[in-house]
């Protein structure tokens, strides 16, 4: 049985948006800045394709730049407030600990140039307070960046209220909402928010193609010199069958919302009861603030790497930590973030679902992972230690 359960790392991209993309290789592979009419078909189609990632987002088109995907947007987003704003003596930006390092690392490379970072701290929910934004927020404030939904343990964060702080305090907001587009209802007005960061694969589209959500009046530069493409923002010919597949992914995604929400919250609620019986195992972040389809569980006493290996060989695609930060010996900054300690952050199983998973799978999955866990428990030198006595347990 072949098993797809790390849908955060990446989707398979839908035979529909396969099917719609094809003709944009094919039929008109037209350069959309060609001023003929066969460009111009393909102009007309990307501006389509802009007003339909809006409408998903109840944006405005004129509000959507067409990018790389979701590292390109969270850099373009903060690179260009960051920048505009140390014009006007503004230096200070605010974030998690627990960002994505397409986040964290541009805010680094920021820090060396001279600006301020402040990390909320995200505590044992993996939820970041309102009240710690409130009084991190200063004169200096230029930019507040905190994601919707985190990439490992699923946890969504209090977005409206969030934007709402930043309005009043009149801070720019942007979030990187990668996880979250296709997966949760999201209304960047109604949600008070700035900039928005989203990624076609991690919803059925295709890989290599994003989009950032900038307010109107919200100034952004170029991250790429060259072609007025993008109004000038972003440089290059148009990735046209990309885009189309990305609109036709995310118009699909929003409207089977709820079926989706559903279907997969009942396979990850099966999850996560059958493997929470596992003796000193502990669920990650928040259960209530999650998204429909993450799971993520610590096992006491075991390498996530090694059980993550093992499941590969009964046909089971999982992941320990982020796919980002896996081959490095370092445990995930977000386990860390949430106040697990070293040896426990190491033991972590991440599983992301998607609507195609069956109930069947859910079964093989609970039946597989108890065997290896207590297999990898009996040769772990840790776990001797536990039951010896000669170590505490850190879960109990
Ligand atoms: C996957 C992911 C990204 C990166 O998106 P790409 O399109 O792969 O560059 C950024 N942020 C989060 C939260 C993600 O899950």
């Amino acid at each position: 049985m072949f098993v797809y359960m790390d849908n955060a790392a990446t989707t398979k991209t839908s035979s529909k948006a396969v099917k719609e993309m094809l003709p944009y290789f094919t039929e008109y592979y037209g350069n959309c800045s060609s001023l003929y009419e066969f460009g111009q078909i393909a102009k007309e189609k990307l501006e389509e394709s802009r007003q339909i990632v809006a409408d998903c987002l109840n944006a405005n088109a004129n509000e959507i730049y067409f990018t790389s995907g979701g590292s390109e947007s969270d850099n373009q987003a903060i690179l260009s407030v960051a920048y505009r704003a140390k014009k006007k003596g503004k230096n200070h930006i605010i974030s998690t600990a627990f960002e994505h390092h397409a986040v964290l690392h541009t805010l680094k490379k920021l820090e060396k140039d001279g600006f301020e970072i402040t990390l909320l701290p995200v505590y044992e929910n993996g939820i970041v307070r309102v009240e710690d934004l409130k009084s991190a927020i200063k004169d200096t404030t230029a930019l507040v960046t905190i994601m919707f939904a985190n990439n490992e343990i699923g946890t969504i964060q209090p977005i409206k209220e969030i934007g709402a702080i930043c309005r009043e305090r009149g801070v720019v907001f942007h979030t990187d909402a990668v996880q979250a587009v296709g997966h949760l209802a999201i209304d960047v007005k109604e949600m008070n928010i700035d900039m928005l960061s989203l990624s076609a694969h991690k919803f059925h589209g295709p890989k290599g193609v994003g989009a950032l959500f900038v307010k109107k009046g919200v100034l952004i530069s170029p991250l790429i010199e060259g072609g007025a493409q993008e109004k000038g923002k972003r440089a290059g010919t148009e990735n046209l069958a990309g885009i189309v597949g990305m609109a036709v992914a995310l118009k699909d995604a929003t409207e089977n919302l709820p079926t989706y929400t559903k279907k997969v919250t009942e396979l990850r609620d099966m999850l996560i009861s059958g493997l929470s019986k596992i003796p000193h195992s502990k669920i990650n972040g928040d259960l209530i603030n999650r998204v429909p389809n993450n799971v993520n569980i610590c096992f006491e006493g075991i390498e996530g790497e090694s059980l993550l290996l093992m499941l590969d060989m009964e046909g089971i695609c999982s992941s320990s930590g982020s796919a980002c930060t896996s081959g490095s010996l370092d445990p995930s900054h977000v386990l860390l973030a949430i106040g697990l300690p070293h040896e426990v952050a190491h033991g972590s199983l991440r599983l992301s679902l998607s609507d195609e998973n069956t109930v069947e799978e859910v079964e093989h999955v609970l039946k597989v992972v108890p065997e290896i866990v207590e297999r990898l428990r009996k040769m772990s030198p840790v776990w001797d230690e536990l039951i010896k006595g000669e170590r505490v347990h850190v879960i109990q």
